[in-house]
């Protein structure tokens, strides 16, 4: 079987086995793990923030993001396929009880005119308040596109000048910034809190982060606790995760080339089925026409190739650290087969 479902399911390499084994830990409920400290404040600064806060999985970070920028009764803004909307269970709703208006977006690519027009801050008795507006990159459901800089520097201008908070999904933003050569911190400081995931791409087997200001991740670790997500000798997972960092980012490259491989492969079966232009990074969203996507998963599947359905007819293929290149070529013409006959 080749794997396409998602860049979650890698699996630790023997280098990260060996660093999370050799970690020296601490209580972290007591602020004791000096792995953890460490790795909390080295993320905090490569996104040029105060503070991080670990947390067990990038809905827990996006969920403590918005809720350090919205108060109950206020909502956030976001694209219609946004993960935080789609995704996270109505955490956010369920709660934090935050309520939330979305755009619409071509490939997820925001817009800071339509941003503009759409939030409310400071509505009065009559409208729902925007606290926050949030992001991705790069944007998952898209199909893992880049936003553009001068996208993001647009929209945070808007947000401060409203008074509106702005906080980045960032689970992904390791494959933009590969991609672009943008350097994190440019990303990180035109946002209020952002959030990484460890366990995707780079190949860690647990955990995300959030940075902020000293004050919003001091905020952020005491509901974490509330939520049930205090966690004890977490130096173990930073360390795979600092482990991801120090040795798996760079290889992303290899990811972006093996998504690229596989959507020509589909693209010179069923040209239809890719836009091209739009494989940016590591997930190639494939439209399936007339067939729905399910059934196409379950071709693909008894042809050895396991995709994700995300909508009625479209099916996600992401790339990763254990899939090659060749198998992702391979899989391309699998898929372009089974698309391009139906
Ligand atoms: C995977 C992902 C997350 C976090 O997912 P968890 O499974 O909770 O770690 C958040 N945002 C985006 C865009 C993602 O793809």
């Amino acid at each position: 079987m080749i794997d396409l479902r998602s860049d979650t399911l890698t699996r630790p390499t023997p280098g990260m086995r060996a660093a999370l084994a050799a970690a020296e830990v601490g209580d972290d409920v007591y602020g004791e793990d000096a792995t953890l400290n460490a790795f909390q404040q080295r993320v905090a600064a490569l996104l040029g923030h105060e503070a991080g806060l670990f947390t067990p999985s990038g809905s827990m970070a996006n969920l403590l993001g918005v809720w350090t920028l919205v108060a109950p009764g206020q909502e956030v803004v976001c694209d219609v396929r946004a993960h935080i909307a789609r995704a996270e269970m109505g955490a956010h709703a369920a709660l934090h009880g935050l309520t939330m208006r979305t755009w619409d977006s071509a490939d997820g690519i925001a817009d800071a005119a339509r941003i503009a027009d759409l939030i409310t801050p400071d509505a009065g008795p009559y409208l729902v308040s925007t606290a926050a507006v949030a992001l991705e990159n790069t944007h998952n459901f898209g199909g893992g596109t880049v936003q553009p800089l001068d996208v993001l520097a647009g929209i945070s201008a808007v947000c401060r000048d409203a008074g509106v908070g702005l906080h980045l999904d960032g689970a992904r933003l390791w494959n933009a910034h590969v991609v672009t050569g943008v350097p994190l911190v440019e990303y990180g400081r035109l946002f209020d809190t952002v959030s990484v995931c460890f366990s995707k791409g780079l190949g860690a087997p647990v955990g995300s982060m959030l940075v902020g200001s000293a004050e919003a991740i001091a905020r952020a670790r005491v509901q974490r606790k509330r939520l049930g997500g205090g966690m004890r000798q977490a130096g173990i997972l930073a360390a795979a995760a600092e482990y991801a960092l120090d040795h798996q980012l760079s290889r992303l490259v290899e990811d972006h080339a093996a998504a690229a491989g596989f959507a020509v492969e589909v693209a010179a079966a069923a040209p239809g089925a890719v836009d091209l232009a739009a494989v940016q990074t590591n997930i190639v969203v494939l439209d399936t026409g007339s067939s729905p996507a399910a059934e196409v998963v379950g071709r693909a599947r008894d042809a050895g190739v396991l995709l994700s359905a995300v909508g009625p007819r479209t099916v996600r293929a992401v790339t990763h650290l254990d899939v090659t290149a060749e198998d992702c070529v391979a899989a391309g013409r699998v898929v372009g087969g089974l698309l391009g006959a139906s």
